[in-house]
């Protein structure tokens, strides 16, 4: 596996390799890898003859410097544990190779930005798409892979994609959980094994929410119902639990059979803020 830290390495051997005629899958992370991470190189080893994974902690998309801080790296591991995979190119630039000024644009996603992750996370998604746009005009990915977990950011990079006409395939892969049920994640490290299994209860809430909603309750109640619990536990503090619309990410008062819907919740324990959702339908 290549360790590579600038673009201009990157490109030059991209190009190389591109002459075989080969595919190149791209899975974009920001470090301290899990097997939520290492399911998404599973499956970009098994659809493409290249694999890069890039490792970036994107400051772009922090809107809180405390949080981009405490952001966990562990690069060496990382590297360890990449190379036992089919992972071919690690790609890990500073932050001045990726942003040479720190004063860079913009971009809008209109409507999809304002809702969940966007209304408590300003300018979040612009970083998100920003990083994004950078790594698949020097990557040129065949497919890119992202994780479910963070389904807003798939409705977001499908949009991208979409309106910037990337000639990309937006992959999506199912959440990989703890044996608790707990969604992997990075900041899962900076958790006590008491705030896990607080942090559990997030996941508890939207399950409770779907079987409540697939039993017929109407999904306002679901809604009042699981917030009111989750609100009651002591250390967990939720920031929001919502049922959506899967590739709007617009609030629905009800199940249609023409549209994907899921459940939505983020919520701080022990400082640290976790996301997570599932499909109702
Ligand atoms: P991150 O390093 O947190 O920015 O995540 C990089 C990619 O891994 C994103 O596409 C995430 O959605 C995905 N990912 C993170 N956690 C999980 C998980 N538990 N299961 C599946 N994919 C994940």
């Amino acid at each position: 596996m290549k360790v590579i830290d600038n673009i201009a390495e990157l490109r030059m051997t991209l190009f190389e390799e591109r002459r075989k005629n080969i595919k190149v899958g791209l899975v974009p992370t920001m470090g301290a890898l899990h097997g939520g991470h290492l399911n998404l190189i599973e499956q970009s080893t098994k659809q493409n003859e290249l694999t890069v994974c890039s490792i970036f902690v994107n400051p772009a998309q922090f809107n809180n410097p405390e949080d981009l801080n405490n952001y966990p790296r562990r690069l060496q591991e990382d590297i360890d544990l990449l190379s036992n995979t089919g992972c071919d190119i690690v790609f890990i630039p500073d932050v001045e190779e990726v942003y040479p000024s720190m004063d860079v644009l913009k971009i809008s996603f209109g409507k999809l930005e304002n809702v969940l992750e966007g209304e408590f996370r300003p300018d979040h998604f612009s970083g998100v798409g920003i990083v994004v746009s950078k790594l698949f005009n020097i990557v040129t990915p065949n497919t890119a892979y992202f994780g479910q977990k963070d389904l807003q950011q798939v409705a977001i990079i499908k949009k991208l994609v979409r309106d910037l006409n990337f000639d990309t395939t937006v992959v999506v892969v199912p959440t990989v959980r703890e044996l608790s049920g707990l969604a992997m994640s990075s900041r899962n490290l900076r958790l006590s094994d008491e705030g896990k299994e607080c942090a559990l209860n997030l996941y508890e809430g939207l399950r409770k929410v779907k079987s409540s909603v697939l039993g017929g309750m109407e999904v306002k109640q679901a809604l009042v119902n699981a917030r009111k619990a989750l609100e009651d536990i002591g250390d967990f503090d939720l920031e929001y639990l919502e049922v959506v619309n899967s590739l709007t990410m617009e609030s629905v008062t009800g199940l249609s059979v023409a549209n994907e819907v899921s459940v939505c919740g983020a919520a701080y324990v022990e400082k640290v803020r976790i996301i997570d959702n599932i499909y109702i339908t």
